[in-house]
């Protein structure tokens, strides 16, 4: 961050999409029609001024939060929602462009832990609830003081020096998942943790402050963790802090498991650059890489405890008690019919493929498996249902069968043509009859 005047504004209009410029002019229009102090706050604050742009915008108004939000969904032809409990709402804008804005508050914690009372509160109040100081900057957006930094707590200062530290003593204790927060916001920018604040961690950790957090909420945290580029690495230093006990007693992160998940990360990027990135959940796919070691049973418990779906954990269940034979069968020497490697890998979702693949020390089969990924499983067959509903067949789970057999022919290349399909189909119809 380069040293600079306490003024931003230049870094406002250089860096942010123009729409957004244009969001924060009305903005800026609306708190002083109405005579509001209005802020940049947050994430937007501090990724400027480490010269990266930003889409999530959050606007803080002194005391009138929620009228503003309504007005200025209104100016700008957008919609908005509001959660009256935490004082804040979310604006959409035409275009799908978000702000959050927040009424200044203060929060008080009834137990460690536990969702925070809220109440209103100054500017100042508002900055010292939050978790480090380098997301505790604001930027005033009136137009007389447009662009200025409020910096109370040294954020610019650990910022140009890469450094994440908490507000007071008390921020674990107020909010574990800030914990887990602080990890990430390590990894994503190369940071480092300042020594008081890293031992206010271990000392979270020790007494065990994260009982009184709610599954969802760690899950909120980590989901967070798991769509940033390099997972790996926070998971191991969550494994580091001794953070991974909150997720389950028994978890570790062992230098073999850092490999698999250095492997997963790239494998997702070949995936996603193969498919255009649509439709893979980090988090079902790092969650399950990262409890992996726990065994099938724990795999199943802790999966229900972070509400992974039903469908996701069975096949993570599964997959985690076939792993040896999976790999032991596409990973044997000589010719694999490739029906064999579909039927190997035909029930699971690509996510729970992909951290499977990770885990083969074996190239070939590992080749094996992106070859189902890019081409077996997409294979379709020139016959349906319908061709099968004109041979007499009566509709029901012999359907399925019979097109599943005449499938793994045709990845073997045993029919080629609709002729050959209809042919098998009709062969194998046949020999149910006569079954
Ligand atoms: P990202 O770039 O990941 O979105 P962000 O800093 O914008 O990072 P958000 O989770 O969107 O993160 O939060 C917005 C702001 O709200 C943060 O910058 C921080 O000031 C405050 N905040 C969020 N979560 C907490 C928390 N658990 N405790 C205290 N302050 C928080």
């Amino acid at each position: 961050v380069p040293e600079g005047p306490h003024n931003i504004a230049s870094m406002i209009s250089s860096q942010l999409d123009p729409r957004l410029v244009r969001l924060l002019k009305t903005a800026t229009s609306l708190a002083d029609r109405r005579g509001w102090k209005a802020y940049l706050v947050g994430g937007a604050v501090r990724d400027l001024l480490l010269g990266k742009s930003t889409f999530d915008l959050d606007i803080l108004v002194e005391e009138h939060g929620l009228k503003f939000a309504r007005e200025y969904a209104r100016l700008g032809k957008g919609t908005f929602k509001i959660y009256r409990r935490f004082y804040t709402a979310l604006v959409i804008f035409p275009g799908g462009l978000k702000v959050d804005v927040t009424t200044t508050r203060s929060e008080e914690y009834p137990r460690p832990g536990a969702l925070p009372e809220v109440v209103p509160a100054s500017l100042e109040e508002d900055l010292l609830r939050r978790d480090f100081t380098i997301n505790a900057l604001a930027v005033s957006l009136n137009r007389s003081s447009f662009g200025r930094l409020i910096d109370r707590c040294g954020g610019r200062r650990d910022l140009e020096e890469g450094i994440i530290r908490v507000l007071h003593p008390r921020s674990f204790r107020d909010d574990p998942t800030r914990i887990f927060r602080a990890v990430r916001f390590q990894q994503r920018f190369g940071f480092s943790i300042e020594a008081g604040t890293e031992e206010l961690i271990r000392s979270a950790v020790s007494i065990k402050m994260f009982e009184a957090v709610s599954p969802e909420r760690l899950r909120r945290e980590l989901e967070l963790i798991m769509k940033e580029p390099h997972p790996a690495r926070a998971f191991a230093a969550m494994a580091r802090y001794d953070e991974l006990r909150f997720i389950h007693p028994d978890l570790v992160f062992s230098p073999a498991q850092l490999q698999s998940v250095e492997r997963l990360e790239k494998d997702c990027r070949w995936f996603k650059k193969q498919f255009g990135g649509n439709g893979l959940s980090a988090w079902r796919m790092y969650f399950g890489a990262l409890i992996w070691p726990l065994g099938a049973e724990e795999l199943e418990k802790t999966g229900k405890k972070f509400n992974l779906s039903q469908k996701v954990l069975k096949q993570l269940v599964r997959a985690k008690r076939d792993e040896k034979i999976l790999s032991g069968s596409l990973s044997s020497p000589g010719d694999l019919p490739p029906s064999r490697i579909f039927s190997a890998l035909e029930k699971l979702d690509p996510e729970i493929i992909l951290i499977l693949m990770s885990r083969f020390a074996s190239s070939r089969a590992r080749t094996r498996t992106k070859d189902y990924l890019v081409k077996l499983r997409r294979e379709k067959l020139e016959i349906s249902g319908q061709d099968l509903k004109k041979t007499g067949l009566l509709p029901g789970p012999r359907y399925r069968k019979v097109l599943r057999r005449v499938l793994l022919a045709r990845l073997d290349g045993e029919v080629r043509s609709r002729r050959d399909e209809l042919a098998l189909a009709r062969r194998l119809i046949d020999k149910t009859r006569n079954d």
